[in-house]
């Protein structure tokens, strides 16, 4: 997909050539490293194209994109489909226009629970919250999706009924990714190790294995007695970045770039895994294999993918 005399690509130059670290023009011709942002969003009224392209000319590679749900139309349509199919779509394209490798992963958004319980009340809620956990394991099934996400529990405070029913919903979502063999990607409150625990209990409750459990939106909760085996994915702040490659190399790097024009470069803009990356390869703070663990060999194992 990358031709080899574009320079902008991170190659695995040290080593092949025992080239200085972070000089990242190379035109060896050999693959180029793999740069993995695990949970960012698209759209197409906003920055969408050009930002992949700056995600692309510090060197990334490879995203998994969470397209949006939209309330108003899964309510209309009694459905998550439509949202679903209209991100696939969103992805090809972008793949097509960029060259860039877009996976994607859907599932009801938890909040949109407290959105549908306002307009259908609280059974047909939840039953559609259910319906799209079944849409989303099947576009998985179908190879379309490689996770059920985000998915999870609102992360403000709700009602006690809004946290029962979430909890629920997260717990049948569980059951159908362990059907399909997919992870989960996990949206709630701030992680803590005590709510990393009790998300453990409920994936051993729904048989999905805790290692399919990826907690979005993660601080650096890398070490096993903070996580309890659920797999971080980091937002990739420089400080978190540090902090987490201190603790170990269980670990995912995510901007949830929102691709909305009224925040720019919320939550973080979409270059900025690469370009950290890469400032800490020449700073000889990473080294090109800790890079593959984290972008490469961990998604692997977490998706059951092959990102080349
Ligand atoms: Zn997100």
């Amino acid at each position: 997909m990358f031709s080899p005399w574009i320079g902008n690509t991170i190659t695995r130059h040290k080593h092949l050539y025992g080239i200085a670290k972070g000089n990242y023009f190379y035109t060896c011709g050999f693959s180029p490293m793999v740069i993995f942002d695990n949970h960012m969003h698209l759209q197409e009224r906003g920055d969408f194209i050009n930002a992949i392209q700056g995600f692309m000319k510090y060197g990334g590679t490879h995203l998994n994109f969470c397209p949006y749900t939209r309330v108003g139309a899964i309510a209309k349509e009694k459905s998550y489909m439509g949202c679903y199919e209209e991100g696939l779509k969103l992805a090809e394209y972008a793949m097509q226009k960029t060259g860039v490798t877009i996976f994607v992963t859907c599932g009801p958004y938890p909040v949109d629970y407290l959105k549908l319980r306002d307009i259908m009340g609280r059974k047909d809620a939840v039953a559609l919250m259910k319906k799209g956990m079944e849409e989303a394991q099947h576009l998985c099934m179908e190879k379309k999706a490689i996770a059920i996400g985000e998915i999870g529990r609102p992360h403000f405070k709700v009602d006690e009924e809004a946290w029962r029913d979430s909890n629920e919903i997260l717990e049948y979502g569980m059951v159908l990714a362990r059907e399909a063999d997919v992870p989960v990607v996990i949206h709630m409150e701030g992680a803590t190790p005590t709510n990393m625990k009790e998300l453990v209990e409920m994936a051993r409750k729904a048989g999905l294995p805790k290692e399919k459990v990826i907690k979005h939106y993660s601080p650096p909760l890398i070490r096993p007695e903070e996580n309890h085996g659920i797999f971080p994915s980091v937002i990739a702040s420089e400080s978190n970045i540090r902090e987490s490659l201190k603790k170990g190399l269980r670990f995912m790097l995510e901007t949830d770039y929102l691709d909305d024009v009224r925040r720019p470069g919320a939550v973080l803009a979409l270059h900025t895994i690469p370009k950290k990356l890469q400032k800490l390869l020449q700073q000889e703070e990473i080294t090109d294999d800790e890079m593959i663990v984290i972008n490469k060999e961990n998604p692997e194992t977490v998706y059951g993918i092959a990102l080349d």
